[in-house]
């Protein structure tokens, strides 16, 4: 990959919903947007969504020799200490199968509140994290999946001040109270400035 101006950013991730919100986020900044290669994939060993982030950010960046963002995000649900929390996405093999495990888990159980996290890390091209930052937004798992739109744990997830699950939002009210919109708000202005755009 030729990354030598830094107008270009690779995102490191290989979960297309995540891409597609990124896209939608960076689309005011005039950077070139790609998906990381395929075939990259990066061990999660860290305990926190922040550590998580700086180890992808870091190899991705390593890897392709250019500027990268990585993701870390996850629920965690109060109800079950916490969980899936780091391992949201190794809950289960699918998306569904992610849900109806959650649902189960949380059968009869009175409090259904939760807590969407993201952790965001860019590093230039030498490997080095240069910018961290973390959003959450709070919300209530529903006993029954609604909406169609998103990706993951988007349909049972209600932010009660919305009235709407994250699956019934379109992309820009997602963007705007979701986690990952929230984090981003963060890294923008310093994005810019560290990029000189
Ligand atoms: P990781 O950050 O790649 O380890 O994966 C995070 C996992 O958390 C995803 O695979 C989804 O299951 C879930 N997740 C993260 N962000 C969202 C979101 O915005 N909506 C729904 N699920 C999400």
């Amino acid at each position: 990959m030729d990354c030598s101006p830094v107008t270009k950013l690779v995102i490191a991730s290989g979960n297309a919903g995540k891409v597609r919100e990124f896209q939608h986020l960076l689309a005011g900044l005039n950077l070139a947007i790609e998906a990381q290669p395929d075939g990259l994939g990066v061990e999660e060993t860290g305990s926190t969504f922040a550590e998580n982030a700086r180890l992808k950010a870091v190899a991705v960046a390593s890897a392709t020799g250019c500027w990268a963002l990585a993701d870390d995000s996850g629920l965690s649900v109060h109800a079950l200490g916490g969980a899936p929390g780091v391992h949201s996405a190794r809950y289960a093999s699918s998306d569904t199968d992610r849900i109806a495990r959650l649902l189960q888990e949380l059968e009869g159980a009175t409090d259904r509140s939760a807590e969407f996290s993201a952790a965001l890390a860019v590093a230039d091209p030498s490997g080095s994290v240069r910018l961290e930052v973390e959003g959450r937004c709070a919300g209530l798992i529903l006993p029954t999946p609604r909406g169609s739109g998103g990706f993951g744990y988007d349909p049972v997830f209600f932010v009660p001040q919305t009235g709407l699950t994250y699956a019934e939002m379109d992309k820009g009210l997602k963007s705007e109270i979701g986690h990952r919109g929230r984090a981003f708000a963060q890294l923008e202005p310093q994005l810019r400035s560290l990029l000189g755009s």
